[in-house]
C-alpha cells in the first residue's frame, strides 16, 4: 500500500450554502472548499498530481515535464506542487513565448518551472513518441504528466476528494467537467451518491469515452450536463458574471469564471427546475482556479 498523500490529512471546510430556492424544495446545499487548500493553485490539481508526485519523489531524477496554454492552472499548480516537493519541473508552453507573460506563466517562473514555448502546430504533436522521445534527448530522465492531468493516474488522485465527504451520506455531487480526470476520479470514488459533471467546453462530445480510458466502471451512478457552457471555454457573459456576485454577496465565497461559475449556475439553475428530488442532500466541488480571474477587466467582480 502506498503512503497516505499529505493532502488526507488536511481538513477541508465543507459549508453550507445560502439558497431560497433550495430551502423551499427542502434541499440541502454544501460547498467542499478545495479553493481553500491554497489562496492561486486549484485545488482539484493537487489531487490530480497526488501519484506522479509521489512517483518522482521516489524516483533518482525527480523532474517533472507536462503540458498547458498560457492560462493553465495544471501548469501553475504542477509548478507549485514540484517546487513544494523540491522536484524540477518543465512546461512545455502551447503557443510562441509572447512579450508580456501572462499572470499564470509568471506564477510558473517563480516556483521555478522551465517553461519551453512551442508552436501551436507542434503542440498538435505532444502525444505522439517521436515528441517523448525528443522530450528525453532534450531534458533527460523524467514523469511525463499528459495535458490537464488527463490519465487513470490523474482520476486516482482526484478520487481521494472523496475522503473528505464521504461519510456525510450526499446523494449529489456537482463538479465541472474539462478533462473529465476530476468528474472521472470522483465517480471511482463514489459509493452510493450520484455525481453530477457540467461541461464547461461547448462541444465535448466525448466525455463517456473519456471516462472509459479513466477506467471508470458503468455500474456507478453519473450524470453528465452540457447545458452550461455559456457559449464555450472561458465565455462569458452578464449574466454569469452577475450570478457569481450575487452568489459572493450571500456566501462570501468567491468563484472563477471558467470552471466553478458555470457548475454552480447550472446547479441552482436545475434546482429551480426541480432537477433534483425533495429532500436531495448536495455537495458541489469548489476545485479552485481563482487566479484565472485576474485575467477579467478590473471591477467586473466584486471580490
Ligand atoms: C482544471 C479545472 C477543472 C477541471 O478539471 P478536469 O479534471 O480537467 O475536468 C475544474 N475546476 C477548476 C477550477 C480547474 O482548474
Amino acid at each position: 500500500m502506498d503512503a497516505l498523500p499529505s493532502l488526507q490529512n488536511l481538513i477541508i471546510d465543507i459549508q453550507p450554502l445560502k439558497s431560497r430556492i433550495a430551502n423551499e424544495r427542502n434541499i440541502s446545499v454544501d460547498i467542499l472548499r478545495l479553493d481553500a487548500i491554497h489562496p492561486i493553485v486549484s485545488g482539484n490539481k493537487l489531487f490530480k498530481l497526488t501519484y506522479f508526485l509521489e512517483q518522482a519523489k521516489n524516483s533518482t531524477h525527480k523532474q517533472i515535464i507536462t503540458f498547458g496554454g498560457a492560462y493553465s492552472n495544471h501548469l501553475a499548480a504542477t509548478a507549485f506542487a514540484c517546487s513544494n516537493a523540491g522536484l524540477k519541473s518543465v512546461g512545455i508552453v502551447r503557443g510562441e513565448k509572447p512579450e508580456k507573460l501572462s499572470h499564470t506563466l509568471k506564477l510558473c517562473l517563480e516556483n521555478k518551472m522551465y517553461l519551453e514555448f512551442i508552436s501551436r502546430s507542434e503542440y498538435l504533436h505532444i502525444n505522439t513518441n517521436n515528441f517523448t522521445d525528443e522530450l528525453i534527448k532534450k531534458f533527460g530522465s523524467h514523469i511525463l504528466i499528459p495535458e490537464g492531468g488527463f490519465s487513470k493516474k490523474g482520476a486516482d488522485g482526484a478520487a481521494l476528494i472523496c475522503y473528505h465527504y464521504y461519510l456525510k451520506n450526499y446523494s449529489h455531487v456537482c463538479c465541472a467537467i474539462g478533462t473529465a480526470t476530476t468528474f472521472a476520479g470522483l465517480i471511482k470514488g463514489s459509493f452510493r451518491e450520484m455525481i453530477i459533471g457540467f461541461s464547461v467546453l461547448k462541444n465535448l462530445l466525448d466525455v463517456e469515452e473519456r471516462l472509459r480510458y479513466l477506467n471508470v466502471s458503468s455500474s456507478k451512478k453519473y450524470s453528465i450536463i452540457p447545458d452550461y457552457h455559456f457559449g464555450g471555454y472561458a465565455k462569458i457573459n452578464s449574466e454569469l458574471i452577475s450570478f457569481m456576485n450575487l452568489f459572493y454577496d450571500n456566501n462570501k465565497i468567491p468563484l472563477d469564471f471558467v470552471y466553478t461559475g458555470k457548475m454552480m449556475f447550472g446547479v441552482h439553475d436545475l434546482i429551480a427546475k426541480n432537477y433534483f428530488p425533495q429532500g436531495s442532500k448536495l455537495l458541489c466541488i469548489h476545485t479552485g482556479g481563482l487566479q484565472g480571474n485576474k485575467s477579467l477587466p478590473d471591477r467586473m467582480l466584486n471580490f
